[in-house]
């Protein structure tokens, strides 16, 4: 059980680490995949880049309109 329980502890320092804090807000910084496309320089193919974007309270309703 002992071995268990430092697991656990490992495991819930590494997704600590995993999330960031924002320090305006004091939420918890969620990354979230967008998704935009633009037209490449020539002819009519489109490029999609995908980037991950850090939503906390402070941008999440300009994000979600
Ligand atoms: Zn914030």
């Amino acid at each position: 059980m002992g071995k268990g329980k430092s697991f656990a502890d490992k495991l819930a320092k590494a997704s600590q680490d995993y999330s960031r804090h924002c320090k305006e807000c004091g939420e918890s910084i969620q990354p979230v995949l967008f998704v935009s496309s633009e037209k490449s320089g020539k002819g009519d193919a489109w490029r999609f880049n995908q980037r991950f974007v850090g939503v906390c309270k402070c941008n999440e309703n300009d994000l979600k309109g």
